[in-house]
């Protein structure tokens, strides 16, 4: 029998097909997830589950936001391409919003989070060639350890994660890492060749660490001092995610290039960007960088639609109040199984203890009780749900993540 007329459920059915043609890439939790609504899930089976990972921040706005809907389709039924070879008519719209929303003058438009980090990249070498007048090809950027700033080559070559980067190379040269949270690694790397400091305000896929208070205002004054961009990847940490607009603004910093992804596209459409001021954006003349789909008429409709829920502010003060509640509802629970509960905002890394069992583990239990968590890094459950989540979902969510973890897998 082929593996396409397995018997069973639904759910068997569709998990063997994944299996047997789709590249095993990821190690995905066996749910096959067929609609969604605000915070919820329904799968085929039509078990529903409160979704705490949110498609890593891509889903801020819930699942099927009505506004955000709304503007698609309203978009769908007028425009959807043109390429950047023509102009259209809510691409310069878009970009002035979400300039106006950063504080910068300018905006450069990709899809995905990892081009638009690429886009940061050749950004900052081109400024540092024209501007700072780096020597040809000497140009360097500093990264953190433990970074997580996409999948293409370039960048999985400077991660430290061994099964992101083993079997990749050879890699671009041009990248020096140093120790998260280290000020005085940083301004020891930093260098007259150092164009930029690329960093997580927050690092999300190395769990949830939030750097000593002081650190990201470090990082400004020397960047600033030294002559080198800094750039802020706030593709999971940003809109919303951590209870303000940036999670740059937690220190009052205010980066040279925002870079975004993610839930700009309203968990839609791909939308990314990098957003900078003239002086560092301008470096670009026509034909030196871009994208097909890159600032695509439906996107930029979507991303119109999201900049204005952010304006509001009503996302990010619910994602402040609830999450606060949410890190001391974990906090006080004092589980024997947990090490460390962080975060910021509903973003929020528990750490288990050795004897606990693996996060996956974990997640597969939470999963039984109706609840999408996804682990990272062996140990760390990590805890994003939507912005719009309502209060009583988190109480349930609580309270079955207490008991879930109140005893080590067997
Ligand atoms: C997800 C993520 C990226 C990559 O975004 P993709 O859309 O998956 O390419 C880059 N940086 C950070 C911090 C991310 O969380």
């Amino acid at each position: 029998m082929s593996t396409d007329q397995v018997a069973g459920t639904r759910t068997e059915e569709l998990l063997a097909l994944a299996e047997r043609y789709a590249a095993h890439n990821y190690h995905p939790l066996p749910v096959v997830i067929a609609s969604g609504e605000g915070a919820w899930v329904t799968d085929v089976e039509g078990r529903r589950y409160l979704d705490m990972l949110a498609a890593y921040s891509a889903l801020n706005f819930g699942h099927r936001h009505p506004r955000l809907v709304g503007a698609a389709r309203r978009q769908l039924e007028q425009l959807t391409l043109t390429s950047r070879a023509f102009h259209n008519d809510t691409f310069p719209v878009f970009c002035r919003d979400l300039a106006r929303l950063a504080g910068k003058d300018m905006v450069l438009t990709m899809n995905t989070g990892a081009e638009a980090v690429e886009t940061a990249i050749k950004t900052a070498r081109r400024w540092g060639y024209d501007v700072k007048g780096v020597a040809p090809d000497r140009a360097k950027i500093v990264v953190a350890d433990g970074n997580f700033h996409g999948r293409t080559v370039t960048i999985v070559g400077f991660s430290d994660d061994p099964s992101a980067r083993g079997g990749f190379g050879p890699f671009t040269p041009g990248f020096e890492s140093v120790p998260y949270g280290d000020v005085g690694a940083l301004r020891d790397a930093i260098d007259d060749d150092t164009v930029a400091f690329l960093v997580e305000p927050i690092q999300g896929e190395a769990g949830v660490i939030v750097p000593p208070e002081g650190y990201l205002r470090a990082a400004r004054e020397l960047c600033t001092e030294r002559g080198a961009l800094l750039m802020a990847d706030e593709i999971q940490s940003g809109l919303g995610r951590t209870g303000t607009t940036f999670a740059c603004e937690h220190e009052g910093v205010v980066p040279d290039v925002y870079i975004l992804g993610k839930a700009l596209g309203g968990g839609i459409m791909p939308l990314s960007a990098a957003v900078a001021d003239r002086d560092v954006l301008g470096v670009f003349r026509p034909g030196e960088h871009g994208s097909t789909f890159g600032g695509n008429p439906l996107a930029c409709a979507i991303g119109i639609e999201v900049i204005d829920l952010l304006r509001e502010g009503t996302y990010q003060r619910r994602s402040a109040e609830l999450g606060s509640w949410l890190i001391e509802g974990l906090r006080d629970a004092a589980l024997p199984t947990v090490a460390e509960v962080r975060g910021r905002g509903l973003w929020i890394g528990i750490d288990l203890v050795p004897s606990a069992g693996s996060a996956r583990a974990a997640c597969e239990r939470l999963m039984g009780r109706g609840i999408l968590a996804k682990d990272t890094h062996q140990q760390t459950v990590r805890l994003a749900p939507p912005l719009v989540v309502e209060r009583s979902d988190l109480e349930w969510a609580l309270e079955q993540v207490v008991d879930v973890l109140s005893t080590p897998a067997g």
